[in-house]
C-alpha cells in the first residue's frame, strides 16, 4: 500500500512556518513499513487543494492531509476533500454536539464559526479528536481510488491523532490481519537520540515493529504487532518488551496514558511523602505540576533564594536548598538557574531517614520547549529518588 501526504496552508507554502508535520508523518509511516511516495504542499486555495488531492488519489492508496480543519474561512480542507472524493459536504448534528461538549470540557464558549467544523464529506468516518476541537475524518473515494484522512495542522494535535488513531487504522488496512496490538512504553528525561542509540537495532524488525514518538522531555516507544489472534499478538510483543525493559530500565515510567507528573504524584501519595519545592527556574511550572497531581502538601519556599546562609557554589547551593526545603520526614526539590554559562542545577533530598542528595546539572535556553524539558527532568529526579534508582539513565 502506498501513502502520500498533502500539507495544507499558505504559511507553510511560503516558508513562514517550518513543516515539522511532514517529518512526523514520514517517521510514523516508516515505522509501520508503509511506503510514502510523495509529499505536496499547497496553499489555502480550494481549487488547487482539490487538484492536488485528485492527483494524489490517482496514484496512491492513502492520502494523509494536515491543516485546514479549523473553524475559519481559510480552513477549507473539509469541502476540498468532499469535492475530490466525490461526496457532498453535509452537516452533522452529532458532530456539532461533540464539538459543543468539547468546548464545555475546555471551559470555553463555542463561537458560531465552530459550527463549520460540523461539516464533513457524506459517508466519511469521523475520528474523534480528544486533544483539540476540530474533528478529523476519513473519506473513501467514491470512485474507489483510495481514501483521504484529514488531520489537524497543530503539531501537538496531529501527534496524538496520528499515533493513537490513524496508525492503527493504517496497519489494519495494510495487513488484513485480524488483530493489531500496540504496546507503548513511555520514557522520560532521556533524549530521543539516546533512546535510539540504546534500541536502534530493534527498530528494523517487521513484526512487531518498534517505533519512537518524541514529545518535550518524553519519548514513547511503540511496539506494534499484527497477528491472527490477541494471544498471538501478545506473544509477539512479550520478548521485545522484555528486551526493551532490560535496556531502558528505570527510564520507562509508564505504559498507559499517565503523565510523569501523575506517576510522581501517585508515588508520593503511596509512600505518604510530602515534598518541599524551591523553584527558581521554571516560572512556577514545577510547583503547578505537583499541585495539579495532588502530590500531597507541596511546600513552596521561594524566598530561600535570597537567604545569605546558603553556599555560593551552585551545586552545593542546590543541595542545601533541597535539604532546607524538605519538611520533616519528607522530600525536597530545588531547581536553580540559569547560572553562569546557562547551567541549571536540580537537587533532590530524601526520601529515607538519612536523606540522600542527588544533584544534576542541565543546560538552559529560553524556550517553552526547554522549560518543559526541565520540568520533566525535575519530576523524573524525584521519581527516581523515590524508586531508589538515582543513577541517571542512558544520557
Ligand atoms: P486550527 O484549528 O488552529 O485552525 P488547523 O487544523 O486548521 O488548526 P492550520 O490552521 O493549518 O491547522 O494550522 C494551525 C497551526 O499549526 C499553524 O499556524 C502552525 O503553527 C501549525 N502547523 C500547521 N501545519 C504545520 C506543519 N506542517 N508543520 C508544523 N506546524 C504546522
Ligand atoms: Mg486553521
Amino acid at each position: 500500500m502506498q501513502a502520500e501526504i498533502v500539507m495544507i496552508g499558505t504559511e507553510l507554502l511560503l516558508g513562514e512556518i517550518v513543516d515539522t508535520n511532514a517529518a512526523m508523518f514520514a517517521k510514523a509511516l516508516r515505522d509501520i513499513g508503509m511506503d510514502l511516495l510523495y509529499k505536496t504542499t499547497v496553499g489555502d486555495n480550494e481549487d488547487r487543494i482539490v487538484e492536488v488531492l485528485n492527483i494524489a488519489l490517482a496514484r496512491s492508496d492513502v492520502i494523509l492531509t494536515s491543516g485546514g480543519i479549523g473553524p475559519t474561512v481559510d480552513d477549507m480542507t473539509r469541502q476540498c476533500v468532499a469535492r475530490a472524493t466525490g461526496h457532498r459536504l453535509i452537516y452533522s448534528e452529532k458532530l456539532e454536539r461533540q464539538i459543543a461538549s468539547r468546548f464545555r470540557n475546555f471551559g470555553r464558549p463555542m463561537a458560531d464559526n465552530n459550527k463549520r467544523q460540523a461539516y464533513i464529506p457524506e459517508g466519511a468516518m469521523t475520528l474523534e479528536n480528544p486533544v483539540g476541537t476540530a474533528p478529523c475524518f476519513l473519506s473513501e473515494d467514491a470512485r474507489g481510488r483510495g481514501c483521504v484522512i484529514s488531520l489537524p495542522g497543530v503539531p501537538r494535535e496531529l501527534d496524538y491523532m496520528l499515533h493513537e488513531v490513524v496508525i492503527p487504522i493504517l496497519i489494519h488496512r495494510m495487513g488484513g490481519c485480524k488483530v493489531t496490538k500496540v504496546r507503548v512504553l513511555r520514557t522520560c528525561a532521556v533524549g530521543e537520540s539516546n533512546i535510539d542509540r540504546a534500541i536502534g537495532d530493534l527498530m528494523t524488525a517487521r513484526n512487531p515493529t518498534v517505533g519512537l514518538a518524541a514529545h518535550a522531555g518524553q519519548t514513547d516507544v511503540r511496539v506494534t504487532a499484527k497477528a491472527e489472534t490477541e494471544e498471538e499478538a501478545d506473544a509477539l510483543i512479550a520478548p521485545i518488551e522484555a528486551e526493551l525493559r532490560k535496556r531502558l530500565g528505570v527510564a520507562i515510567y509508564g505504559t498507559k496514558k499517565e503523565t510523569v507528573a501523575e506517576v510522581v504524584g501517585e508515588l508520593l501519595r503511596e509512600k505518604g511523602l510530602t515534598i518541599g519545592v524551591v523553584d527558581a527556574l521554571t516560572a512556577g511550572q514545577m510547583v503547578r505540576e505537583f499541585e495539579e497531581n495532588g502530590a500531597g502538601d507541596v511546600v513552596v519556599a521561594p524566598q530561600m533564594q535570597d537567604r545569605g546562609d546558603m553556599p555560593d557554589d551552585p551545586r552545593a547551593r542546590a543541595s542545601a536548598m533541597a535539604k532546607a526545603a524538605a519538611p520533616k520526614g519528607g522530600m525536597g526539590l530545588a531547581m536553580l538557574g540559569p547560572c553562569e554559562g546557562g547551567a541549571t542545577f536540580m537537587a533532590v533530598y530524601g526520601p529515607g531517614p538519612q536523606g540522600q542528595i542527588c544533584v544534576e546539572s542541565r543546560r538552559f535556553q529560553d524556550s517553552d520547549h526547554i522549560r518543559r524539558w526541565l520540568v520533566i527532568q525535575g519530576l523524573d529526579l524525584v521519581r527516581r529518588s523515590i524508586l531508589g534508582e538515582l543513577a541517571s539513565p542512558a544520557d
